[in-house]
């Protein structure tokens, strides 16, 4: 359930409520809004006590939250939540494009993508270290190695990374280089790396599962927020469907109804949510018309040559000129977007 407080209910009647809840055994998650504050309240609700709350100074209701999803969802936290990625926000005004390739293959790779990237005017790079491949004979990454050359990459242009985890025991390792942590498809249930990560500071970036319904893709972010991490950024990158004309169908009704149940952004990634570098452009067009916060693109120099997801890598150039053609479109939603580098 959540208590929502008077408006303008003074932080002295707030703690008295919080106070009064943890007294009576209740989890409490506040979320102190422009207009009001409202308190999310997580444990068995005795008919007695909710009498007794309602009859507190400050509290003008207590309205029951039916959907599984509690801390996710709108009545939580009506307005939209923001997240910090170094000094980028996801959620705001500006569309965030996050890109490079789907995995670190050398210095002199990412360090060239990095730029070209940063020039055309993402905001963040990605690129994954930990691969988890549906063949265990297919590149794994570089592990440790890979994500030192994030780090030396964002050293060189000052874009901030996100990379994957994908097992609880790396957690520690990626925290320390990277600035975002992105939960990928396949372990978007996997509920011990989700309450661990709920434990870190750092932002997480949670993929939607292969066959995951928007509920439980939104219980899945349960998880990470009631473990204390509020940071969460939510992806849509394609679901399986009996198409076979695309790698994945990227569902971007998911948008508006994930803006509709949470107050979480979301970004899109038409790269893995097509398969194919010629399908990237229009659907990333499409998904920031939708109403997404952000992309996730995947970009590489030679995607004939890529150790992974060449088919649906971009080039820098095609990925310059996505840039340019989603600036019109952000701003025809209302939307703004990052102006490439002149140089
Ligand atoms: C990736 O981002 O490279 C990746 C593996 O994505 P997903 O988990 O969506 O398949
Ligand atoms: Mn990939």
């Amino acid at each position: 359930m959540i208590i929502v407080m008077e408006r303008n209910a003074s932080p002295k009647l707030v703690d008295s409520v919080t106070a009064r809840l943890e007294q009576l055994g209740f989890k409490v998650h506040l979320s102190v809004g422009v207009e009001r504050t409202i308190i999310g309240v997580i444990g068995e609700k005795r008919p007695e006590y909710m009498e007794q709350l309602a009859a507190m100074a400050g509290v003008e209701s207590i309205v029951p939250i039916l959907r599984p999803f509690k801390l996710a969802s709108r009545e939580f936290h009506p307005e939209p939540t923001k997240v910090q990625v170094g000094n980028v926000t996801i959620g705001g005004e500006e569309i965030v494009v996050m890109a490079g390739p789907c995995a670190v293959e050398s210095e002199e790779q990412i360090l060239t993508i990095a730029r070209k990237i940063k020039a055309a005017g993402a905001q963040i790079l990605r690129g994954g270290a930990f691969k988890p491949r549906t063949s265990p004979y297919s590149f794994q990454g570089l592990e440790e190695e890979g994500l030192k050359l994030l780090a030396l990459a964002r050293e060189e242009t000052g874009l901030p990374v996100v990379t994957e985890v994908v097992n609880p025991r790396d957690i520690e390792l990626v925290e320390k280089y990277a600035d975002m942590l992105q939960v990928g498809a396949r372990n978007m249930q996997n509920f011990t790396l989700l309450r661990e990560i709920g434990q870190s500071k750092k932002p997480v970036l949670l993929k939607r599962g292969l066959a995951a319904t928007v509920e439980e893709w939104l219980m899945a972010a349960e998880y990470i927020i009631s473990g204390g991490n509020s940071n969460v950024v939510l992806c849509e990158r394609g679901i399986r469907t009996y198409e076979t004309g695309t790698r994945n169908t990227l569902d971007l009704s998911a948008v508006p109804a994930v803006k509709h149940y949470s107050h979480l952004p979301i970004i899109a990634d038409p790269s893995h949510g097509t398969g194919r570098w010629r399908y990237v452009k229009p659907m990333a067009k499409a998904a920031i018309a939708a109403g997404a916060d952000g992309l996730m693109i995947e970009v590489h120099c030679r995607p004939e040559e890529a150790l992974s997801d060449g088919a649906q890598s971009l080039t820098p150039d095609n990925f310059r000129q996505l840039m340019a053609e989603i600036k019109a479109v952000a701003e025809a939603v209302g939307r703004k977007s990052t102006e490439p580098v002149v140089v």
